[in-house]
């Protein structure tokens, strides 16, 4: 038996869906159809927010909130630098730096208490990414950015259906970008969103989502003809990547309650473990409800946590941990901007591992061996 780290989960009804776009005269199968709009129909009202625009990824979803802030060379970006790339890379592009934050011991988000300091003239925006689907402290985010005139984007990627208060994540901040890679809790195979919860970005956005046209406009019989308004790229995903992510939201409490069990069970046992080996992840606080996106667990230091790792894969179970530092890595080296220590950062990124969590798996055999490794280790 091999335990894989991920393991996407596809419902009976994804190749229905698919054949659905292949069978209909005449054929719709390019961005903006019938799947593109059921799935943004689905987000706008379950989430609730202004628009959804289902993109290629999370990633083109960060590219298009870059240019609809239109952030400018030497722009400064606050977000952590415990994230993935694509946080930073979506506004190194437009030639702006990322300024790195510190995370908290508690959730590995970033430190509310510790943005205010990073903040200049240069700054344009605050980037929140919910690790592990945990929401950010966005009340606080939120003043920080109303005080200082800044933007707040949620990179909400792990976060769908997650909630902070009585708020979706990803509907806080004036944008928020999801992700449905194959990894993710709800997956397109690769795809994402755009959610669009300041008015003022409304227009621009589906410009910049229509290639730079109105062709939206021009769509809805607005306009006679479209024409190029302004700078846009192709970010719309094809009606097959739709059909199947609507299959998914069809399905999403299925989804989610699965993946609730199986966090549950790590959690009761890996969290009274009382092993001063490794912590497991705790419940988030109160006011916040997750959504089961990853267990993680801290080991004791960077040399425990790769002997578990190895002694996990001896016995076919896939762990891994991430992010390697942004300020760290070499691109981060030359685009961003390390103000602050950064030591809870690098000493967490040395100590996390993530078990595999997915639909299916036997995760009471990843718990046996664990608990083995632990106790003989
Ligand atoms: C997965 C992920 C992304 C990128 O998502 P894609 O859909 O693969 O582009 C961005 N940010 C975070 C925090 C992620 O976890």
């Amino acid at each position: 038996m091999k335990i894989n780290f991920n393991n996407p989960f596809f419902f009976k009804d994804t190749k229905k869906n698919i054949n659905q776009v292949f069978d209909k005269k005449p054929r719709e199968t390019t961005g903006g159809k019938f799947f593109f709009k059921k799935c943004n129909n689905f987000l706008e009202k379950k989430l609730k927010t202004k628009k959804s625009i289902i993109t290629n990824s999370c990633t083109s979803a960060l590219e298009i909130s870059a240019l609809l802030l239109d952030i400018k060379k030497d722009d400064e970006i606050i977000m952590p630098s415990y994230t993935f790339v694509s946080t930073a890379n979506a506004f190194v592009l437009r030639g702006a730096k990322p300024v790195f934050a510190e995370i908290k011991a508690e959730d590995l988000n970033i430190d509310e208490t510790k943005i205010e300091k990073l903040i200049t003239k240069k700054t344009k925006a605050i980037v929140a990414v919910h690790y592990a689907g945990v929401p950010c402290e966005m009340d606080i985010l939120k003043k920080i950015a109303v005080k200082n005139n800044l933007y707040l984007i949620e990179d909400a990627a792990q976060a769908i259906f997650s909630k902070y208060k009585k708020k979706y994540c990803g509907t806080i901040g004036d944008i928020g970008c999801l992700s449905f890679h194959e990894t993710k809790n709800i997956t397109s195979c690769e795809g994402g969103a755009l959610l669009i919860n300041n008015r003022k970005f409304l227009k621009k956005a589906s410009i910049i989502c229509n290639k730079g046209t109105d062709r939206e406009f021009f769509n809805k019989n607005l306009k006679k003809y479209y024409s190029w308004k302004d700078i846009g790229s192709s970010f719309i995903p094809s009606e097959i990547t739709c059909s199947i992510l609507y299959s998914q939201f069809k399905n999403y409490q299925f989804i989610l309650n699965r993946r609730k069990k199986i966090w549950k069970e790590y959690k009761k046992e890996f969290a009274s473990l009382n092993s001063e080996l490794i912590t497991g992840q705790i419940n988030p606080k109160n006011k916040i409800i997750h959504n089961y996106h990853m267990y993680y667990m801290i080991a004791k230091s960077k040399k425990v946590r790769d002997r578990i790792l190895k002694l996990l894969a001896k016995k076919n179970i896939i762990s891994t941990f991430h992010y390697i530092p942004l300020h760290l890595s070499f691109a981060g080296k030359k685009f961003g901007i390390k103000r602050v220590n950064l030591s809870l950062t690098e000493e967490l990124s040395n100590k996390i591992f993530r078990l595999p969590l997915w639909i299916g798996i036997n995760h009471k055999y990843v718990i046996l061996k664990l608990k083995e490794i632990i106790k003989n280790f």
